[in-house]
């Protein structure tokens, strides 16, 4: 595989022999089509150990230090099951305000102090760039959780892991997301991600909520075939992977817009009687109402299995960065 990036504060005697051993995990930018397959075939072992034993002491006495300065259900606990499931132990920072961050404590700062507990820090921060900035910082790798509306690496590489354990492959295939296509991230990520591959894109969104210009253009630079639509019926028919997102109520400054976009598009059983009967729904969650629960039953509803193939995901990712594999 191509290795990714040298940490280059980690001192030359630590780079260990293992690939990631000490990576950043920043944007889907940094991985190739090659660390992709790696970072799966380890994904899916992580996936036959968890069905097989449960846990075990791959990170015995290692220490995450799970950083968030924005909500999270998904992100956060996975992070510390997978950890948890490794042996390893978890330091959580979920109430902010009640740590040195209300004193004024600067970012850098903050990951400087918790690296001196822990040997991997996963961030989530309302701004995009802030998991870079912190990785400039650190010693220790950082994984980042989200930052503001710019990417969430790691649900990006959940979801073409689900992708790639539902359906076989993702050459071929035609990728259809639905949507808050300007503020939600893990879009954002995806498309960067599936431009590894041969895939046809189609992008559903209202007008004031479509995919950004610069991601667009970075598709068309790469020769990805996307089209843009504002609404779902002429696309659904030929859907491999339709990728439903919330609109993101907290992005918003007037509450009218998001009153006035938050229902666009519901999915239930009627909305999907034209879709193939062999693909699958995906959603980052939380949902909110854009999925009906009375599809929740529908063998295609793969949302919640997608929660879990990011365990065996996260799982991998820590046990590389911390240079078991
Ligand atoms: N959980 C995802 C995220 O953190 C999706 C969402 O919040 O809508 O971006």
């Amino acid at each position: 595989m191509t290795a990714l990036p040298l940490n280059p504060h980690l001192p030359l005697g630590d780079q260990r022999t293992a690939p990631w051993y000490g990576k950043d995990i920043l944007s889907v930018r940094q991985f190739t089509h090659d660390d992709l397959k790696f970072l799966f075939g380890v994904a899916h072992e992580m996936r036959v150990m968890v069905e097989r034993v449960g846990t075990f002491d791959l990170l015995k006495g290692k220490i995450l230090a799970s950083l968030f300065y924005e909500p999270s259900t998904r992100t956060s606990s996975s992070f510390t099951a997978a950890m948890e499931r490794l042996g390893g132990s978890v330091i959580p920072i979920s109430e902010v305000k009640y740590s040195s961050v209300s004193k004024g404590e600067s970012l850098p700062d903050t990951v400087r102090s918790l690296e001196c507990y822990a040997d991997v820090i996963v961030l989530r921060h309302p701004e995009i760039g802030s998991a870079a900035l912190a990785a400039k910082y650190a010693r220790k790798p950082i994984i980042n959780a989200g930052d503001g509306v710019g990417e969430h690496p790691t649900q990006a590489l959940l979801d073409l892991f689900t992708i790639l354990e539902e359906l076989g492959k993702v050459d071929g295939l035609t990728i259809t997301m639905l949507g808050d296509l300007k503020y939600g991230r893990t879009v954002h990520s995806l498309s960067r991600l599936l431009s590894l591959y041969n895939v046809k894109l189609n992008f559903v969104s209202p007008d004031i909520l479509k995919m950004p210009a610069d991601i667009l253009e970075e598709l068309q630079a790469k020769g990805v075939p996307f089209s843009q639509h504002t609404t779902l019926d002429a696309v659904l028919p030929e859907t491999d992977v339709l990728y439903v997102t919330r609109v993101q109520k907290e992005r918003f400054e007037n509450p009218e817009i998001y009153e006035a976009h938050k229902n666009t598009y519901v999915i239930n059983p009627g909305v999907m009687r034209p879709a193939k009967e062999k693909m699958i729904v995906m959603h980052p969650l939380p949902r909110v109402t854009e999925i009906g629960i009375e599809f929740d039953e529908d063998p295609r509803a793969a949302y919640f299995r997608q929660m879990e193939y990011g365990l065996y995901v996260r799982m991998a990712l820590l046990a590389l960065v911390l240079g078991k594999a």
